[in-house]
């Protein structure tokens, strides 16, 4: 009887050993496919496999020393993919957007406030630039030093949309908590504590499809 019962057991262990590995094999082909081609196929079912084997993939990159960001960063994508039909739908003035505030200058004049770092558009980094298009569209600019920010952001005022820049793990992890306002996330090309690098048009690009839709170009900013 007992040894029926392990046998059982072994059995189950198995069969889920195999499912996970099918959703794993299914998550990489299309996850790769999306990174590769720029083109999403199966969305649904992506997000599905992404989202119940993203513990044991990073963990498995981690393990066979892959670079385990690539997993975040294909989330990312698709959540963008995802969400773009109806991010694009949204009145800019109920779109936020959160930078952190590792973007700024080394010498960056601004203080701390309540709602993170209130910068005085000095010109010494792409926050500024970013925050003066923000706020031709009515979109509100949070600069935060961190996850506590945000929530004290949450607190404070209403919003359907958010963009969002961090790098690849935190932003996907904060794109798969705030799902409900539609997240657009352009994760950081160099990341670290300070000096850090953002693909600056790829925000604007984002910033510009908000309602109504704009042309804004970097190059109008930086002269
Ligand atoms: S533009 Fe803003 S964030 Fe950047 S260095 Fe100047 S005050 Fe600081």
């Amino acid at each position: 009887m007992d040894l029926n019962l392990f046998t059982l057991i072994g059995e189950l262990v198995v069969i889920l050993l195999i499912i996970l590995l099918i959703l794993i094999c299914i998550t990489l082909i299309l996850g790769l496919y999306l990174i590769k081609n720029k083109k999403l196929v199966f969305p649904g079912l992506l997000l599905f496999t992404l989202n119940l084997t993203y513990p044991a993939l990073k963990k498995i990159f981690k393990w066979l020393q892959l670079n385990d960001i690539l997993i975040d960063q294909i989330s990312i994508d698709l959540r963008n993919r995802i969400n773009r039909k109806k991010f694009q739908q949204l009145q800019a003035k109920d779109v936020i957007m959160v930078l952190p505030h590792c973007l700024r200058a080394t010498n960056c004049p601004a203080v701390l406030g309540e709602s993170g770092l209130e910068c005085v558009k000095c010109g010494k980094c792409c926050i500024g630039t970013l925050k003066e298009i923000s706020e031709k569209k009515e979109i509100d600019v949070y600069i935060v030093p961190g996850s506590t920010f945000i929530k004290n952001v949450l607190k404070q005022r209403t919003f359907k949309g958010v963009i969002g820049v961090a790098c690849p793990i935190d932003l996907n992890l904060a794109m798969m908590s705030l799902e409900e306002f539609t997240p657009q996330g352009v994760y950081l090309l160099k990341d670290g504590c300070i000096n850090t690098i953002v693909d600056v048009e790829e925000v604007i690009e984002v910033i510009n499809i908000t309602q109504p839709v704009t042309n804004y170009k970097l190059e109008e900013f930086t002269k």
